[in-house]
């Protein structure tokens, strides 16, 4: 059974501007920003802006913009972070491990199966100049595959 959407999550607020984030990217369907708790270095999060909490929750419409904007910024950590390979992935549900109810996918330019290379999930709070850097790197690598 699904519950219902609560639009007091964080990632709600995030959309309406109640709370802030560390934006790399933005269009009509998504927003991509920077895990303030990131499992590794580049940790990037893809929501789309309609509310959806699982990924079954998501219209077609949803899904394909989600996708689109995986396939962007998947491409632009793995560049930043100088790696060649990423994982993707995402929870459904609080019983798979989902902290926040709204759909999200998670980019991390490396393997989650490398238990030396992952940190914990959610755990840790990275220094904010740490990520703001990070992002600025993923953006200017969006920017040069837009060219
Ligand atoms: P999940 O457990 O799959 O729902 O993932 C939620 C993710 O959101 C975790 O990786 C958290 O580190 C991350 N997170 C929680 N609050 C924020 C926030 N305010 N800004 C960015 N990332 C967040």
């Amino acid at each position: 059974m699904n519950p219902e959407y609560d639009s007091n999550n964080i990632f709600a607020k995030i959309l309406r501007e109640e709370l802030p984030c560390i934006k790399v990217y933005e269009d009509e369907y998504t927003l991509a920003f920077m895990d303030i708790m990131p499992q590794m270095e580049g940790h990037t999060l893809i929501i789309p802006k309609e509310s959806a909490i699982t990924i079954y929750d998501l219209t077609d419409e949803a899904a394909l913009a989600c996708m689109r904007t995986v396939k962007l910024i998947g491409t632009a950590v793995e560049k930043a972070v100088g790696f060649i390979g990423s994982t993707v992935f995402q929870h459904n549900g609080e019983h798979a491990g989902q902290t926040v109810p709204h759909f999200h996918f998670h980019v991390l330019p490396g393997s989650i199966l490398d238990a030396s290379s992952i940190k914990g999930h959610a755990l840790e709070l990275a220094n904010p100049d740490d990520l703001e850097r990070m992002a600025a790197k993923i953006i200017k690598c969006i920017e040069n595959d837009q060219l």
